[in-house]
Order: structure tokens, then sequence, then C-alpha cells
């Protein structure tokens, strides 16, 4: 059989790892031993219902060989195999789904496409200048040997097996100034790489392994007999077995967990935590859990695939199982171990799983727990943590009408006006001097711009503080959790609203200062109905206001809408025509007003209407919306300065 061409991908990766100065070469064998786990994972499963695979459990192994002399070094195991289709499929092509993405990434950082995504079978390239596979699918009675010297191609041709599985088995490179490959072929080195990433596996990683022993002393013993030595070779485990997650958290140290974590789930930092939990009330299980510390690429995109690998007894049912995690707690990754799960589970009955549901329901709980706990011990950790995934969970306290406000709110961080740090809902309602009656906020997508409007000063000036929130969850998450809990004078339990600070009443007012702007606004009738026709129903109404104080105009909401919930939802396709009903509000103590009255008292309709556009988008303009017609507004604006 000719020589295949790989895909262009592969190829790409392929150069990549031949030519790669990434340091870490010797976590090819991590890959390599991963991949065999994989599969004799899916045979033994297979023969947990299927009797004619005729192997248990105690069958199953992954074999290491070395042979110095040649340079090899062999990865054996009596997994699934793979038949020829499979081969070319799985070999000739990219079918990591991570790397995958490698190809928008770019090619001059090998390092960080490795440690991000892990590069699988591919990696053996990085330290063998040949390699050779031979395989035999279960079920199958023909072999196939699939060999490449690299980027040119590869060659697959009929070959002869005895029994189901995979031998890799690898050229290693010669050594160069640089690089000492003889680690490779050493069984010292081999055994300590096996031990420093793949001591969880949970099938025995063997070797054999030469030692020396003394002679049988003969019988009878000579004089001046001196003890003779030989060499003898013994099959040796490597690895301990034992899961991590099944270990004490005192048997683990902080660096295995990370490396764990890093290996597992192919990030190139360490969580920002690790939790590990157990059975919990009537839920049994062990989990070991992390906190990314920096969100994946794909995270907030479609792509991205939320879910924790789930094991029954120690056999990995599910890579990634969805229904173990709420959407809120997606970054979540890590492992569920439980022995209450039938090991021949269907995805579909899964979902109905009642004991999947307890360990949900307790992981929720559990990771809830963490995340305050951070936010208490470790300020710092979790701001940072906020600033990656602070989205999500603000998402989750605003999805499904609300339902899970109750269990997020404490864990929500807003930026604070007057501390100029972001704080939690509780610090803020701590802080509230008692006469005051709102949470205030303000929202819109610049901090800066927030500070400054004309309705901030009011707020602060009363010595009261505003949340600025800048992203467009933010006040939805707010109108849907309506109030926040807040203990009244006497220490009774009560709830206190939040309150857009542009919104009608802000509730600052004495009822005098509101009275007289009630009265003001009827006596200037006239002139607020000639100026609402000269804006041709953009606005509701104009009125006097109670809160301006330097500047002539601004804009308030009246209704459930607010003016920046508008703006974000007219982003959204089929949601253009969703609008708040405006205020115009207007400073009657402003020189402006009183050129404007002069105005209208004069009968020059003409500069009424044109001082109300002006007006008008000036008040557009702080709020940090679009001027409906910027040049006729440049134009106006011009006109009275001539
Ligand atoms: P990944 O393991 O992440 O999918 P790899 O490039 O390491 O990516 O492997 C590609 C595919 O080749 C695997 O998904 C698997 O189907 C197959 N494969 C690799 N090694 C073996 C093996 N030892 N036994 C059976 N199949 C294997």
């Amino acid at each position: 059989m000719a020589m295949q061409p790989f895909q262009a991908e592969s190829k790409k990766l392929m150069d990549l790892m031949i030519n790669s100065i990434y340091t870490n070469k010797e976590i090819f064998l991590r890959e390599l031993i991963s991949n065999a786990s994989d599969a004799i994972d899916k045979l033994y499963f297979k023969s947990l219902t299927d009797t004619s695979v005729g192997m248990n459990r105690e069958d199953f192994r992954i074999l290491l060989t070395l042979d110095k002399e040649n340079r090899m070094l062999t990865v054996s195991d009596n997994g699934i195999g793979m038949t020829r289709e499979e081969l070319e499929q799985n070999l000739g092509t990219i079918a990591h789904s991570g790397s995958q993405d490698f190809k928008t990434e770019n090619t001059d950082e090998n390092i960080d496409i490795i440690g991000q995504f892990g590069v699988g079978f591919y990696s053996a390239f990085m330290v063998a200048d040949h390699v050779t596979v031979i395989t035999r699918a279960h079920g199958s009675d023909q072999a196939w040997q699939w060999e490449s010297s690299g980027v040119e191609g590869y060659e697959i041709t009929p070959a002869e097996k005895e029994t189901a599985g995979t031998d890799i088995i690898l050229h290693i490179k010669d050594n160069t100034d640089t690089e000492n490959y003889d680690n490779y072929v050493s069984e010292y080195g081999v055994s300590a790489i096996v031990k420093k990433y793949s001591d969880y596996i949970r099938y025995p990683i063997q070797m054999e392994r030469t030692k020396s022993r003394q002679k049988p002393e003969p019988d009878p013993k000579p004089e001046n007999y001196t003890p003779e030595w030989e060499e003898y070779t013994e099959l040796e485990t490597l690895n301990s077995m034992v899961p991590i997650w099944k270990k004490q958290k005192s048997e683990v140290t902080d660096e295995e967990y990370n490396a764990f974590y890093k290996n597992h789930f192919g990030d190139y930092a360490d969580p920002a935590r690790v939790i590990v939990s157990r059975t919990e009330g009537t839920a049994n299980y062990n989990a070991l859990l992390f906190v990314p510390s920096h969100r994946p690429y794909d995270y907030y995109t479609k792509e991205y695939e939320k879910g924790l690998a789930l094991y029954a007894s120690g056999v990995l049912i599910m890579d990634k199982c969805a229904d173990l995690l709420p959407d809120y707690f997606s970054f979540v990754k890590g492992i569920v171990d439980s022995q209450d799960l039938s090991l021949n589970i269907s995805r579909e009955t899964l979902q109905k799983d009642s004991q999947l549901k307890l360990i949900h329901n307790a992981l929720e709980k559990k990771i809830k727990n963490e995340l305050n706990a951070m936010l208490v011990n470790d300020r710092d950790k979790y701001e940072a943590f906020w600033k990656e995934f602070g989205r999500q969970i603000k998402f989750g306290a605003y999805s499904d009408y609300g339902m899970h406000a109750e269990l997020l709110r404490g864990l929500l961080l807003f930026y604070s006006a007057k501390e100029q740090k972001m704080v939690t809902l509780e610090e803020y309602v701590e802080k509230m001097p008692a006469e005051q009656k709102y949470i205030y906020f303000a929202a819109g997508d610049s901090a800066d711009r927030l500070a400054k409007l004309p309705t901030a000063s009011l707020v602060l000036d009363k010595g009261y503080d505003l949340l600025l929130l800048t992203e467009d969850v933010d006040e939805f998450c707010f109108q849907i959790m309506h109030s926040f809990p807040r203990k009244d004078a006497e220490g009774k339990d009560g709830t206190v609203e939040f309150k857009n600070i542009n919104s009608n009443d802000l509730g600052l007012e004495s009822e005098e200062e509101k009275k007289a702007a009630e009265e003001a606004t009827a006596e200037n009738k006239s002139l607020f109905d000639a100026m609402k026709t000269a804006l041709e129903g953009k606005i509701k109404e104009v009125r006097v206001s109670t809160r301006l104080k330097d500047h002539p105009v601004c804009l308030s909401a009246d209704g459930p809408l607010s003016i920046e919930m508008e703006k974000v939802l007219s982003r959204q396709p089929g949601s253009e025509d969703v609008k708040s009903d405006k205020v115009l509000e207007i400073n009657a103590s402003h020189p402006v007003f009183a050129v404007l009255k002069a105005a209208q008292e004069a009968g020059d309709t003409d500069k009424v209407a044109q001082y109300s556009q002006i007006l008008y988008a000036q008040a557009q303009l702080i709020e940090g919306l679009p001027v409906d017609d910027p040049v006729a507004y440049a134009d106006a604006v011009c006109a009275l300065m001539k």
C-alpha cells in the first residue's frame, strides 16, 4: 500500500511536534498511556454486557517494553483496538477535539498549544523519529500496521497480531546537544514518568525491571566463599492505581492536585480552587472538582461543553456528564465517582436517574459554599475568578425567572462608585445609612460615564453608595431579584429594593420638593405641551425635575423598562421596537429654562421647537443613547453660535 499524505492540519501539528522546542517532551508517554487506558475502558465496558469478550477486570493491563540497544519503547494495551478504517480516521486526521481549534491558533506559539489542548498521539513525534502502530480491533481477526517517519505521510499494511489491542512502537531519537532522549529507553526514566503523570490510571501499567539478587549459597559452602550476584528481571506494576479522587485530601499535596488538573483537563494554569467532596446525605459519591483560574477560550460560545467526568465504581461511563452541573457553574471541571450508579446505564436513563439528581444537588451546594469561602477568605483570588466567570453567575441569577437568585445572590460582585472597588450586595446593604430607601445603581457600558451622570452626584452627595453596572445582564439580574434582604431599624428581617438612578422617583426628594416640582410642572403646562409636540412622541412627558442641580435636562424612564434595558434589548434581533417610556426632566432653576420660557412667552414657536430638539439630544447623549439625527443636532448648535 502506498504512502498516504496526512490531512493538512495533522501535518502542521506533526511538523510542530517533530521540531518542537517544548521542554516538557516526556508528556508523550502520558498521552499514549491515556489512550491505552481509554481503549481498555471501552473493551471492559463492553465485556460487562457481552460475555463473548471473555475478559475480566483483572486481565487488562498496559505493558511497557524497552529495548535500549535498538532505542525502542513500546506501549501495548489489550483494549478495543482499531479497524483499518479507524486507524486511517484516527491517526491520519486530527481526531482530538481540542486540537481542531489548533488551526485557528498562532502556530508560533506551539508551547501554548501543547499546554492548552494536549496533542494526543502525535506527541510521540516529539521523542520518536519513527512510529509503528500494530492494532487489532476486538471482534476482527485481521490486524493492521500503521507506520510513519513524520510529515511525509503514513502507510497502512496488513499485519499479524494474536489478540485484540494496540502496540505503539516508538523508535526514540538520538540525543542532541540539548536533549537527552536516552531517558525514554531507561527503566528508571520511564518508570519515573509513569509515576509522575499516570499513577492514578486504574489499570496496571507494567514493565520488566532489571534487578539483582544474591545467588543461592552452594551447599556445602566452600571456604573463602564470596557471595555472588545475578541479574534477573521481574514484571513490576509502576502505578498505584488508586484514583486521586478516592484519596483523602490529606494524602494528596497541592502540587499533585494541580498536576492532575492540568494533565487531565488540558490547562496550562493551576486551578483557582480544588474542591474535594464526598457522600453527602443520601448521595453516595466521591468528587474531585476544580475551579479554573481563567476561562477557556471558547467559554462564552456555543462550542463550550459543560460537564463532569462520570465514573461508576471506578469505570468511566461518560466524559462530560452535563446533568451533574447547573449552567451557572458550567466552568467547574472535575470527576464524580459513585458506586450507586449502574455500569450499563445509558445516556437516556441517566437523565432520569434519581441518584444523579441527588449528586447534582449536593455538588451545587458544595460549589456554592466553596466559592463563598473563597469570597470570604481569599478576596483577591475571588475577584480574579469573578472577572473570568462572574458573568455566568449573573446569568444564573437571572435565568429561569430568577429561580436561582437566592442561591447565587451572595456571590455577586458589583462596582461601587463610593468605595471605588467591587462590593457584594451584602456589603452594600450593611453600609447603608438607616434612612436610605433603596440600593441605587446606574447601568451602562462605561463606569466613567455613569459616575458623571447628573443623578449620580445626587445619590453620592447624600452619602449613599451607587453601584455602577456595566454588563448587559446586570440590570436584568437586578430586576428579576427585585430586592435584597436587609434588617430594619428594629433588627427585623426586611428587604430593600434596587433603584435605577434614571427612574422617576428616587426616594431622595422630600414631600415638599416633590410638591413644588409638581406645581411648577402644572404652571408650565403650555410650554411643556409645546415641547412634547415638537418632539413628536419621542417622549411621554416633560416635567420639572427635583433632582437636577447643574445640568439643564435629563431623561428618566417611567415604568418597568429602563433606558439601559432598551439599549440591550434593541441589540437583540426581534426586540428592536421595545422602547422605554421616556420623560424629559428639566431643571427650572437653570438659565436655559429662562431662555426657553422667554421664547414661549414671545410666541416664538420655532425657537421653542429648536431648543426642545437640542435639549432632548443633549439628554440622549448624557444617557449614552444615540442622537436621532446627529447632523440636525450639529446644525442646530451651530445656528445658536452664529
Ligand atoms: P484523543 O485521544 O484525544 O482523541 P489522539 O490523537 O491521542 O486523540 O487519538 C486519536 C484517536 O485514536 C483516539 O480518539 C482513539 O480513537 C484512537 N486511539 C489512539 N490510541 C489508541 C489505542 N491505544 N487503542 C485504540 N484506539 C486508539
